[in-house]
């Protein structure tokens, strides 16, 4: 028996009083988003402050797992749950669908069923406690809530003597009934990633090297709603191509939580070069940060985006003190988001493991900023020697941006 339903639960968004509906909406598209990947044909409906998934047609070969694990990926859902859905019936029905749900879900067997696939499963098990929640918002229904709740729980105790046990303080698992239009059976609700859906905040621009900072500051940033597109600046011939397809890779497994990327590949050589070739060594990551910074903004302002991020945390490196911070930051115009400026390295490698870059990240191909860099930077860049620095730029640096802009190569990451 499968069940073809999954009840969304989203939490902040509930919070949005006359957006609401625009948010459930933007959380809707982002969950048929997440589906296209999966297979299967599937229909989301909104009804009352819910989100639905429904499987249509008859094919039992959609894989529940595969479709949690998509749904696990949209932002604004804070649990998701498999559910029996049925017509509004007596309450006897009721407790014998919610038998049948909690058989199948914890593969126990109930007393008297000859065999079952789930026997395996029950050998050895402990007894599990329980609590039926039982929700009537359909004030029609003849039973009132706890009516439900005692009927449904004695008919699950007879099914399964010994092996479950009420208990209403600290239950292993709940039983949730709801009775709308059409009852609603559940007890599992696995935890979705939280905050807000992509779509609902604008629209950013990450600077995503092939590092592990980036990726997750990017993810940090979508999390709150913030659609993204991405700027990555490489030097061939002294980067190579594989550096590029690890930067391509990553804001695949990026958008898989954020939706679509433009992902802009700016060839960095020349104005690296020119760089190198006139202004003091110890100063050449601040420098070309800020050029970043410059170039960056442009594509922002071309997406619709209105602001940067980074991944840069203080400290981290020479160019991350909080005096390197100030020379980057004034280099910008639009706010500069950097969600991990507080992070311990650690804190963001356990992020990046748990969101999935990690691997990718880890991949041993050099970027831009490891092949140009000074043996001994500066740590306490001063904005005013920096600005005298580029100076020497002077001449050929506004059409080496210009041209860096015109020929960036834009990739669509879906
Ligand atoms: P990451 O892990 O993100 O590469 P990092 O610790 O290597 O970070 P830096 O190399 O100092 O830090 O870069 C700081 C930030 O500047 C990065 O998080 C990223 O946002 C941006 N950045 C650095 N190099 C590039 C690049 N080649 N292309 C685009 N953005 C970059
Ligand atoms: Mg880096």
């Amino acid at each position: 028996m499968v069940f073809r339903t999954f009840l969304l639960k989203y939490g902040e968004i509930g919070i949005k009083g006359k957006n609401r509906g625009q948010f459930e909406d933007a959380l809707a598209a982002q969950v048929r988003h997440a589906l296209e990947k999966v297979e299967g044909d599937f229909e989301v409906t909104k009804e009352q402050g819910r989100i639905y998934v429904n499987v249509l047609g008859e094919d039992d070969s959609f894989d529940a797992d595969e479709v949690t694990a998509a749904l696990q990926k949209v932002f604004g859902l804070v649990g998701i749950c498999q559910v029996l859905k049925a017509p509004v019936a007596d309450p006897e029905q009721i407790a014998e669908d919610a038998i049948r749900y909690i058989s199948k879900t914890y593969g126990l067997t109930p007393a008297g069923a000859e065999e079952s696939t789930a026997m395996e499963a029950s050998a050895g098990q402990e007894v599990l406690t329980f609590k039926v929640h039982t929700r009537r918002a359909n004030k029609q229904y003849p039973m009132n809530s706890m009516e439900v709740d005692a009927l449904v729980g004695e008919q699950l105790l007879a099914a399964y003597p010994g092996k479950m046990k009420v208990d209403v303080h600290q239950p292993d698992i709940m039983v949730y009934i709801e009775i709308r239009e059409e009852v609603f059976i559940y007890s599992k609700i696995v935890p979705g990633p939280g905050g807000m859906p992509v779509g609902t905040n604008g629209r950013a621009q990450l600077l995503l090297s092939g590092g592990i900072d980036s990726p997750v500051a990017g993810w940090m940033i979508a999390k709150r709603g913030v659609a993204l597109d991405a700027t990555y600046f490489h030097a061939p011939p002294y980067t190579s191509e594989r550096a590029k397809q690890k930067v391509v890779d990553l804001a695949k497994l990026v958008a898989q939580y954020a939706g679509p990327i433009r992902l802009h590949v700016v060839n960095f050589t020349d104005i690296q070069l020119a760089i190198y070739d006139r202004c003091p060594h110890d100063e050449l990551t601040i420098i070309m940060r800020r050029y970043m910074m410059k170039i960056a903004e442009q594509f922002a302002a071309k997406d619709g985006s209105m602001g940067l991020i980074t991944g840069e945390s203080i400290g981290q490196v020479a160019s991350q003190t909080i005096q390197s911070l100030v020379c980057t930051d004034d280099a910008a115009s639009m706010p500069v988001f950097r969600p991990l400026i507080g992070f311990d390295k650690q804190d963001i490698i356990d992020l990046s493991l748990k969101i999935g870059t990690y691997d990718t990240s880890i991949q041993p191909f050099e970027d831009c900023c490891t092949i140009f860099v000074a043996k001994h930077p500066v740590t306490k860049p001063r904005l005013d020697i920096i600005k005298r620095s580029e100076e020497k730029l002077k001449d050929i640096i506004e059409a080496l941006v210009e041209k860096a802009v015109e020929e960036a190569e834009t990739i669509r990451i879906s």
